[in-house]
Parts: structure tokens; C-alpha cells; sequence
């Protein structure tokens, strides 16, 4: 338990001034498109949205002009590991289990301020792809290198994003049958304490909240199946969501066979660990059975596809999980395995690999934008709130630059989806400008891109350790 001193961390939202778009073809996600409409933001709320110009607007608005601009939601992620920003680079062909070997003994060494230094220019660079709400799956824990857990939710802060940081573990190392060395693993009930630790201090569960926790075990070849199922009664007691890899690699299932008998989703379900509280990592090497549990249970998935080709991990099943009805939103995965990964950039990568795998019906630019939107704020179970550009809900909204290049596509989506990411002519987190005319205006690129290259000398560095 934590002592009676912890108090709950909230990130308050940040004073706004409202703002009006007009001009712009908006693509709202639920309902339909508007070729030429406006957007009203009060607050941190969508308050309209139609066609033509806003009917009214309230005082002292700003009035941003969108014409030649396509404005959808900000975009989810729902998988990264942002200290990886430190550690790109690191066996650029190897498989997952080569890259997490070489990986780990870089990993045993990070301290807060590499932490907090990659985490800046991760979320700067998510921000400046059309992100508004980012996940982080941080699980290594090196003791007495300051409260790195801390530093990142301070960088997100600083950001201006929606954050949803998740206390990640492995208590499984090598002389226990898994994966990692022993030296960057925790004992469980530690584990536990410091998890439920972090769920009190900054877990804030209100409309608009900045922050959430989740409950995040590594995967099944580190964390031990007492954790996992500790992990899961922890979560549900806290009100917290569920989130972990699972069924990334070929040599995941040959683990899993030769320790547990079954496949990696089967073991999972035996743990208690499908549900609409849980989203789960890749899932690329799923059974029908398993796709059918997934809609079942309501269990989301958080397809990373740059990752899962650059490791050379498979095609996850993500237009067979679609048409079954699950959750699947998308992630950029840790700064290491994806490189300089930008999460607007998934969109093409997911739509790509369905169709190399499916055929070229397989995944439309729209599916897939609603996929990076709507489908994340499934998985993070904030559907009510993000996800869709609907009065009511937050005002998380990207506003990106088409016309020039792009003008030789009619359908601003396509134009979108298949080339390359446009530049933001406005990103607003709960109608707080984050991203304006293609700059960070919350920190400055250059401060976030010179914490990035710190956090990777600091890293490489071994002489203050
Ligand atoms: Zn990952």
C-alpha cells in the first residue's frame, strides 16, 4: 500500500482560449463527412460541428482558417516504449528475440533522466504525426536510478498530451525460464506494491482526464503466470485497464509451447487475461479460435505494423479481427524496433500489409483512419470521449495540410492515407494548441529533439555509471 501521504497526481488541463475552424473538409469518423464545415471548441469540448460556416461563435474565439486542410481526430496510440528512443538502432536486422537479448543489456543502465529525455522527443515526435493520446508500455525498472515512471508523465506533461502510461514488469528472468537477463527483473511482490503505487499517486479516471494508469506485465515469456494473474486481480481492483505483448513472433509460439503446452492467446485466456479491460500488443500469430475469442470478450489489439516488419515479426489479422468486431487501434511500438516510426505514417503501413496479405480490398483508407482514431479510443476504453470529431466529446482534433502535391488527389482522404504524412496546420489536445503551422508550440523541436540525442549519449555512455 502506499503511504498516507501519496496523493493522487492530476495534470490539470491547461487555461484555452476557444477556437473555430472553418474551411475545412472534416472527416468527423462517426457520421459523415463534410466536404466544407466548421468545427467549434470551447473549453476543452467540441461544442459543433456542420457544414458551412459556424452559425455563431463564442467570444474572443480564434478563427483558424482550414481551407485546403482535411481535420480529423487526433490520432490514438495504443502501444510504445518510449525509452526506446535511447536505444534506436540496436541489431537493425535481428529477430525479436536477437533484438531484446543485445537490447536488454542497454536497458539495465537507463536512469530517469534518460527516461524523461526520450520520452520528450517521443511525444514530440507522436505530436508532430497527429497524435493527441499516447499509451507507454514502460516494464524495466533498473533499482535506484530515481522514479523513471515519474519522469515520463512529467515529459508528457511538458508535451501537452493525453497520456496513458502503463506499469509495465518482468519478474521472469533467465534462471527462471524466460527470456530476460536476471539483473533487469523485479520481484513480483515489489512489483505489485510499486504498481498499485503508481495507479493511487496519478491514475485520474474523470471525463477529459490527461492521465491514466494501466496494468502492463511484459509478455509471457518474461512475467511468470503468478504475476500475470496478480497483475490482472490488481487492475480489475484498482478499475484499471489491462495491457501486454502477446503472439508477436514465430518463436513466441515455440516458447510458449515448450513451457506452458499451448499457444500464447490460449495461455493467456487460462490466465484470466481476455476481456473488454484488456488491449494486447501485435497479436500477429492468432488462430480463428483466437480471433473469435477476441470479439467474444471484447479484447482489443494494438497493431504496430512498421514494428512487426521491421522485425520481420508477420502480418497481424487485423482485417479478420475487423470484420469479427473486436477492437484494433494502432501503435508506432517502441522507438527501437519502428526507428523514427511516425504514428500518421501506421495508417499507409496498416492499410499496405492487409493488402499485401488479403488482397486490395482488404483495408480502406478509411477503415484504417478509424482505426487509428476511434479503434484506439476502443482499446484505451475511451470511446465516449476521443476517437470521433462529435460535439460533446473532447476537443482532440488534427487539423493537417493538404493542397500543393497533394491537389492532384480529389479524395482529401486517399491523398491522406497513401502518401506521405502532410504537415499539421493545427493539433489541439483538449483545444489546447500543441502543433501550429507544422511547429511544436508547447516545447520547442529543437529542446526535444536535443533531449532525445542527450538521452541516447547518456545512454550509450557506461562512464557515470
Ligand atoms: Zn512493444
Amino acid at each position: 500500500m502506499p503511504d498516507a501521504t501519496t496523493r493522487p497526481v492530476v495534470i490539470e488541463p491547461v487555461v484555452i482560449e476557444p477556437v473555430v475552424i472553418e474551411n475545412a473538409y472534416i472527416v468527423p469518423v462517426a457520421g459523415e463527412e463534410i466536404p466544407s464545415g466548421h468545427i467549434v471548441i470551447e473549453g476543452d469540448r467540441i461544442t459543433a460541428v456542420g457544414p458551412g460556416p459556424a452559425p455563431s461563435a463564442p467570444e474572443g474565439a480564434e478563427r483558424v482558417d482550414g481551407a485546403g486542410c482535411l481535420a480529423t481526430p487526433g490520432l490514438v496510440n495504443t502501444h510504445h516504449h518510449l525509452y526506446q528512443w535511447a536505444s534506436q538502432g540496436v541489431t537493425p536486422d535481428g529477430t525479436l528475440f536477437e533484438w531484446l537479448v543485445a537490447s536488454y543489456r542497454l536497458w539495465a543502465r537507463m536512469d530517469a533522466e534518460v527516461v524523461g529525455g526520450a520520452a520528450t522527443a517521443g511525444l514530440a515526435w507522436l505530436a508532430r504525426s497527429g497524435c493527441t493520446t499516447s499509451t507507454d508500455h514502460h516494464y524495466v525498472f533498473p533499482k535506484g536510478r530515481g522514479d523513471l515512471f515519474e519522469a515520463e508523465i512529467e515529459a508528457a506533461r511538458q508535451v501537452g498530451l493525453r497520456f496513458h502510461p502503463c506499469r509495465g514488469s518482468m519478474d521472469r528472468g533467465r534462471s527462471g525460464g524466460g527470456l530476460p537477463p536476471d539483473e533487469v527483473v523485479e520481484e513480483a511482490d515489489e512489483i505489485l506494491r510499486a504498481t498499485e503505487e503508481a495507479v493511487r499517486k496519478y491514475h485520474d479516471p474523470s471525463f477529459g482526464s490527461m492521465l491514466r494508469i494501466a496494468v502492463a506485465p511484459c509478455s509471457p515469456f518474461s512475467v511468470t503466470g503468478d504475476l500475470m494473474v496478480r497483475s490482472a486481480e490488481l487492475a480489475r481492483s484498482l478499475g484499471v485497464r489491462l495491457h501486454t505483448h502477446v503472439a508477436e513472433t514465430a518463436d513466441e509460439d515455440e516458447h510458449c509451447r515448450e513451457q506452458f503446452g499451448m499457444l500464447p492467446v490460449e495461455y493467456m485466456d487460462r490466465l484470466g487475461w481476455l476481456g473488454p479491460d484488456v488491449w494486447l500488443a501485435h497479436c500477429v500469430h492468432l488462430t480463428d479460435k483466437d480471433v473469435r475469442r477476441f470479439a467474444d470478450t471484447g479484447t482489443g489489439t494494438a497493431h504496430c505494423p512498421s514494428s512487426n516488419g521491421r522485425l520481420g515479426a508477420g502480418i497481424a489479422r487485423v482485417s479478420d479481427l475487423l470484420r469479427a468486431g473486436a477492437p484494433v487501434g494502432l501503435g508506432v511500438d517502441g522507438a527501437a524496433s519502428s526507428e523514427m516510426t511516425p504514428l500518421a505514417g501506421e495508417i499507409r503501413m496498416a492499410m499496405l500489409m492487409q493488402r499485401a496479405r488479403y488482397g486490395p480490398r482488404a483495408l480502406t483508407a478509411r477503415q484504417a483512419l478509424e482505426m487509428a482514431t476511434l479503434g484506439g479510443a476502443r482499446c484505451l476504453g475511451r470511446a465516449e470521449e476521443i476517437g470521433s470529431l462529435e460535439p460533446g466529446k473532447l476537443a482532440d482534433v488534427a487539423l493537417w495540410r493538404l493542397g500543393g502535391y497533394y491537389d492532384g488527389v480529389d479524395d482529401p482522404v486517399v491523398a491522406f492515407a497513401y502518401g506521405q504524412t502532410p504537415p499539421l496546420a493545427r493539433l489541439l489536445v483538449g483545444g489546447r494548441t500543441v502543433v501550429a503551422d507544422g511547429e511544436l508550440r508547447t516545447v520547442s523541436d529543437q529542446a526535444a529533439a536535443e533531449a532525445g540525442a542527450r538521452a541516447h549519449r547518456r545512454l550509450l555512455a557506461s562512464d557515470h555509471f
